[in-house]
């Protein structure tokens, strides 16, 4: 497979793409969504307006059914062809493709795909969500202004809503939260969205996501080119928020429940310095010797208020959390881990499907020793600079009990990609995850 494309002259005013996809024997879904990413991307660049694929002459794919196949089609085709303009001067119109029409054989094959085209439709417009809200720069998208979004969606969608404002925080007790908002002058939100609020016989799934507006790393100050994409440190929330869309809009048969803690993280004369002890909502005092990892300290909070307060099924976090994990992966794909194996395997097995890559590492229990303070129950970064993606993962592990299954997602390298080499979207916010958490929900085994 060699990626190459050649465009061949048809009609007058019309081409056609050939996509070497390599041996049929080998063939694999992951292979048909990278070709049509490619053959998106280029059709892009050719200002082409309109495009069609036939399917049914692509053949089988797997196991995968002409619904789920027409899904990852239109994906491909059409999330790479994402544009962030509202900050442009002149919002030209979209130049290249407006357009995209899959073909198939027969009225069975028709049926079915309708159903993926329609599936891959919610899919696109919450990821399109997800990417505005973290390509949205700071001085756009404050704390207030991010929870205010949360509240149209939900309204849109219909989820129950509750905000808490600084008040109902320093009442119920996130000490941690309020830490890291110490040095701001904007004040911290907390966002509670809920599916099917009330219905008892079904499982509860919580999502915590990090909503750090802006991460300057507070005084413990980040250098200036590790700054630069700091708007994007509240992907975690957006994600959480994208997939709370999708789920009231296919309308799942789950208790889900989305948090979103947020806050910028800035330096002043009133801000948390290293050193500091605070007493988090669980009761966990915390020393924050590094005030750059600020994400845990309010996922310590938030995923204790879940936990606590709706006793999930399973806990599922989100944040943008370590560099670390960008170390080892790269932009390419998300770290998990955590303490749910059966579905952390069905996630790695989606992933295939989605194309949106999920790779696990451990929560060795080596790293633990290394969150301890000598004064307060916790630190909030390890003693030595190894694993610092397991570490992070595991403090907030600290803030769940361990009869909570629970996964992290660590986003840091997938959420926001700085150059636009990845294949699958163009520079920028990605949507990570969102539809592979979505597509686990879906996959949710009802009872
Ligand atoms: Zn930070």
């Amino acid at each position: 497979f060699k990626q190459e494309i050649f465009l061949r002259y048809a009609r007058p005013n019309q081409n056609i793409q050939f996509i070497g996809l390599g041996k049929k024997s080998e063939m694999k879904l992951n292979r048909l969504r990278e070709a049509l990413i490619l053959a998106s991307a280029h059709a892009g660049r050719l200002k082409v307006p309109s495009l069609t694929l036939h399917l049914s002459s692509v053949g089988s794919f797997e196991d995968y059914t002409v619904k789920e196949v027409t899904q990852a089609a239109v994906e491909s085709l059409v999330l790479p062809l994402y544009k962030f303009t509202p900050f442009k001067k002149e919002a030209k119109e979209n130049s290249g493709v407006k357009t995209v029409t899959v073909a198939v054989d027969t009225a069975e094959e028709l049926t079915e795909g309708k159903k993926g085209l329609e599936k891959a439709k919610l899919f696109i417009d919450s990821c399109n969500l997800v990417r505005n809200l973290v390509n949205t720069p700071h001085n756009a998208l404050k704390a207030p202004d991010l929870a205010n979004m949360a509240q149209d969606v939900a309204k849109k969608v219909g989820l129950k809503v509750t905000v808490f404002t600084e008040k109902e925080l320093q009442k119920e007790g996130f000490g941690a939260l309020l830490a890291v908002n110490q040095g701001s002058d904007i004040p911290p939100r907390f966002v509670i969205l809920e599916h099917n609020s009330g219905k008892k016989e079904l499982d509860t799934i919580c999502l915590v996501g990090k909503g750090i507006t802006f991460d300057s790393g507070g005084i413990s100050l980040k250098p200036a080119d590790s700054m630069e994409t700091m708007k994007d440190d509240m992907a975690g929330a957006a994600t959480v928020l994208g997939i709370m869309e999708m789920v009231a809009k296919l309308n799942l048969p789950l208790h889900v429940v989305g948090f979103m803690p947020i806050t910028n993280n800035m330096p002043s004369g009133k801000a948390t310095v290293p050193g500091d002890i605070v007493k988090s909502y669980l009761g966990k005092t915390i020393e924050i010797l590094n005030t750059d990892a600020e994400g845990r300290l309010i996922l310590a909070d938030a995923v204790a208020y879940a936990d606590k307060n709706y006793k999930p099924t399973l806990l599922m976090d989100f944040a943008t959390l370590t560099g670390a994990c960008v170390i080892a992966l790269g932009e390419a794909g998300a770290g998990i881990m955590g303490t749910d194996q059966a579905s952390m395997d069905k996630l790695k097995k989606l992933s295939c499907f989605t194309g949106d890559k999920v790779w696990q590492l451990p929560l060795w229990e080596e790293y633990r020793e290394e969150l301890k303070s000598d004064i307060a129950d916790l630190r909030n970064i390890g003693t030595g600079r190894g694993a610092g993606s397991s570490k992070g993962g595991m403090f907030i592990q600290e803030f769940i009990s361990s009869k909570t299954p629970w996964i992290h997602f660590d986003i840091a390298g997938s959420a926001f990609i700085s150059k636009p080499t990845h294949r699958y979207y163009p520079k920028g916010a990605t949507a990570a995850c969102v539809r592979l958490v979505s597509e686990f929900l879906i996959n949710w085994p009802h009872h």
